[in-house]
Parts: structure tokens; C-alpha cells; sequence
């Protein structure tokens, strides 16, 4: 590298360090700043469009945030993976998750679950004109995609050994594969799956079978050990069960793909460890 290159390669270096103290990470009230773990392509759930953010976990979210004494422009959002929420908790890099995120025994042994505020089943999304699936019973020898590190990849292996499941690191790159051909169904939450079959593009397109096979207790992940912060949060649930935005927060972001929320919704959180 010749001097010339070195002093361009210091100026920009500087000038991402300016952006970054600018653009504020800390939502620019001088704050530290709270960074939420959420989905970035699951429509009504979590979605990143843009500088907007949108869908029923990221108004949990703020509605949380808030309540922890965290405003709505101190929160940094923080894309989250089914197969990187554990990591990203433990190594700090968020200091919570609210991202369609099943409560698991598993999981427990990483991260600590407030939680539930919301109680979601698998299903399954095939395209319109595929009669040939309407259940878990039928995927035997289908192609089947979900996502690494997710509960739905590994419900299925165990309920359809004979399943050839595909694993992704998104849904939103398994909705493309099944319009594409080039996998026969996509297997997930219902409250996903939903966002996906709503979406304009893929009217007429993809259906949901809605026949459920599991339940799904949606926790909010923290680190391990935050007990005092399970407990805050648990009573944030409580009271936006309570004061009627939970079921405005359902209305607002599910409505739209007419989906309705099962049996034991809302649900009560369980005691905090
Ligand atoms: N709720 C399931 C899970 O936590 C599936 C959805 C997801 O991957 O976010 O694994």
C-alpha cells in the first residue's frame, strides 16, 4: 500500500468512526443505548424495512422497553436468527430477544426465558395448488425447508424421520425456494407462516395447511442469571395484557393476515428461576 492509499484508507476509517458516533447507536439522547433482538423478515412478527421496524414482537419490544425505563429511541434493533439468539445473549451483543423465540428446556440451559407472551403452533406453507400436503403425515420424501437452530427443523426430524429437510439460516429464504420449486413445503410458527401468505406479492401463491403440531411458548431470552430483569419484565407482560395493547399489538400486526391468535393466548407468565 502505497502513502497515498494509506491516508485514504485512514480517512474513511475516521469518517465511519464519525458516522457511527452521529448516526447514534444510542438513538442520540446521549444515553446508553438498549439493544432488542428481533427478526428483521418476518412480516407482522419482526420487519426491517428501511429505518422502519414493525410486527407484534417488536411493539412487545417497545411496550417492554418502556417499561424497563428504556424510550423507544434508545432502543438499537439488533438482527436476530433463529440460530445465533443463544450467542447473541451470551456474548452481550443484545440485551434481550423478542423474536418469535420458543421457551425451551434446551435453551434454559443457555439463556434465562421471561415469558410467554404468546403461545404459537408449527404448521406448514405449501403453494396454492398443492393438494398433496395437509399435515406433518404427509411429508414423507417431500422437501421440506426450515431453519438451522430453530425448534421447527427439529420437531419435524423427530415426528417425519423420512422427511429430506433443508436447512436455511432464514424463512424468508425458504418462502423463496418454495415459490420457486425448489422445495415442496416450509415448515414454522403459524404466526409466521401467516405473515408470509399475506404478503401481496404471493397472493394466490402459498397457502397454510392449519393443521398445527406444536405449541410454541414465545419467551423473551436474556442472559443468564438476570432474574431481578425476568421479573420486570414478566409484570410488563402482565400489564399490557391488562391495559388492552397486547390485543391491539395482536389486532395491528396480525390482523391483516386474518390471524387469529389459539388456545391460551394470552398467556401468564411462568414464575422467573
Ligand atoms: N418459535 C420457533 C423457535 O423458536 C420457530 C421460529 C423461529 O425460528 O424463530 O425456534
Amino acid at each position: 500500500m502505497n502513502i497515498r492509499r494509506i491516508g485514504a484508507a485512514t480517512a474513511a476509517a475516521v469518517m465511519a468512526l464519525g458516522l457511527t458516533a452521529c448516526g447514534g447507536s444510542d438513538g442520540g439522547d446521549g444515553g446508553e443505548s438498549f439493544k432488542v433482538g428481533i427478526k428483521f423478515d418476518q412480516p407482522g412478527m419482526g420487519l426491517k424495512e428501511g429505518n422502519e421496524y414493525t410486527g407484534f414482537d417488536v411493539d412487545v419490544a417497545k411496550y417492554v422497553a418502556d417499561k424497563l425505563g428504556h424510550s423507544e429511541d434508545s432502543i438499537e434493533w439488533v438482527q436476530s436468527p433463529s440460530g445465533q439468539r443463544e450467542t447473541l445473549l451470551e456474548t452481550g451483543q443484545v440485551d434481550m430477544i423478542i423474536a418469535t423465540y420458543s421457551i425451551t428446556d434446551s435453551r434454559k440451559e443457555k439463556v434465562d426465558f421471561a415469558g410467554p407472551y404468546f403461545i404459537a403452533g408449527q404448521d406448514l406453507l405449501v403453494r396454492a395448488d398443492d393438494s398433496s400436503i395437509s399435515g406433518p403425515e404427509d411429508l414423507d420424501g417431500k422437501r421440506l425447508c426450515s431453519v438451522t437452530g430453530s425448534t421447527s427443523a427439529q420437531n419435524v426430524q423427530e415426528e417425519v424421520p423420512g422427511v429430506n429437510l433443508q436447512e436455511f439460516g432464514t424463512y424468508s429464504e425458504c418462502v423463496s425456494a418454495l415459490v420457486s420449486n425448489a422445495v415442496d413445503a416450509l415448515t414454522t410458527d403459524d404466526t409466521i407462516l401467516a405473515g408470509y401468505a399475506a404478503q401481496p406479492q404471493y397472493e394466490g401463491k402459498l397457502k397454510v395447511v392449519g393443521n398445527t403440531f406444536s405449541e410454541e411458548r414465545y419467551g423473551i431470552g436474556i442472559a443468564k442469571g438476570k432474574t431481578e430483569m425476568c421479573e420486570q419484565i414478566n409484570e410488563a407482560i402482565t400489564s399490557m395484557v391488562d391495559d388492552g395493547s397486547w390485543d391491539a399489538a395482536v389486532e395491528e400486526n396480525l390482523g391483516p393476515a386474518d390471524f387469529t391468535p389459539g388456545e391460551g393466548n394470552p398467556p401468564t407468565p411462568d414464575a422467573c428461576a
